[in-house]
């Protein structure tokens, strides 16, 4: 399984992409930096987007690759909770803004967008997917992607602490998980449901008690501007607990 990181912030700039990842070169999760990353032959390859929540750091794409599939007169498959679907039906692509791409064209249109239900395996592309609800502000799942070999990752898109319940449900090799602030926001990154290295530190004591072991652990959607100072806290954090944590960035590549 190669995995690929197209944007790892959660603010965008000429150096910085929004949150996106692509599997295999055919899924995606979710959708802040992917048109901005793919060549228009990229994104013909990909077979599904999967979506973790709304924000728009995390779906900012979802109209521009709908409009390259539709002038390619071709189809693109997206998961995600009842929240998104409703959120780009009555926002993004109300008509309004952009076209209605879930409904048009009619008895086929350019987005079929599948509802997923937390907790219950899917089979996508040969893939086993399982959705399970993380911390945040609003609903919002991570996906735990098990490959077809048998290798399994886990991104928990954007989350604040209190991940116990998420850990009992998964079983990952990879961990990719958030860490948009360094540990003096605390106060905030509770508040707004984000992770700090601290936060991070004492969930994954959490899954080694649960579990009786730690994954990989790549960490995204940091706010580029206090970078510097969340790397060398998160260096830290991998001395402590003695594992592997990265800072994730964008073209960077993980195979399992
Ligand atoms: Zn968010
Ligand atoms: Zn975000």
């Amino acid at each position: 399984m190669n995995i690929q990181v197209l944007g790892a912030h959660n603010c965008e700039s000429q150096s910085s992409r929004l949150i996106s990842l692509l599997i295999d070169d055919n899924i995606a999760i979710d959708a802040g930096g992917l048109t901005s990353s793919l060549s228009f032959s990229a994104q013909q390859k990909l077979k599904a987007i999967l979506l973790t929540h709304q924000h728009y750091d995390h779906i900012r794409d979802i109209p521009a690759i709908a409009m390259n599939f539709a002038l390619h007169s071709t189809t693109i498959n997206i998961y995600s909770i009842q929240p998104v679907y409703d959120a780009l039906c009555t926002h993004l692509l109300d008509g309004k803004l952009y076209p209605k791409f879930l409904e048009q064209p009619q008895g086929n249109p350019t987005i079929n967008f599948t509802i997923v239900e937390p907790y219950q395996t899917e089979q996508i592309e040969g893939y086993d997917i399982l959705a399970v609800p993380v911390n945040h502000l609003i609903p919002t799942v991570g996906y735990q992607v098990t490959s077809p070999s048998g290798k399994i990752v886990l991104y928990t898109g954007d989350t604040g602490p209190g991940l116990t319940d998420c850990w009992e449900y998964v079983s990952p090799q990879l961990l990719i998980t958030e860490v948009t602030a360094p540990d003096r926001y605390e106060e905030f990154a509770k508040e707004s449901g984000h992770l700090t290295p601290n936060l991070l530190k004492q969930e994954l004591t959490v899954f080694q008690e649960l579990k009786g072991y730690l994954p990989q652990v790549v960490v995204v959607h940091m706010n580029p501007r206090l970078e510097k100072e969340i790397e060398a806290e998160i260096a830290a954090v991998a001395k402590a607990l003695n594992n592997s944590i990265s800072v994730g960035y964008e073209g960077m590549q993980l195979n399992l």
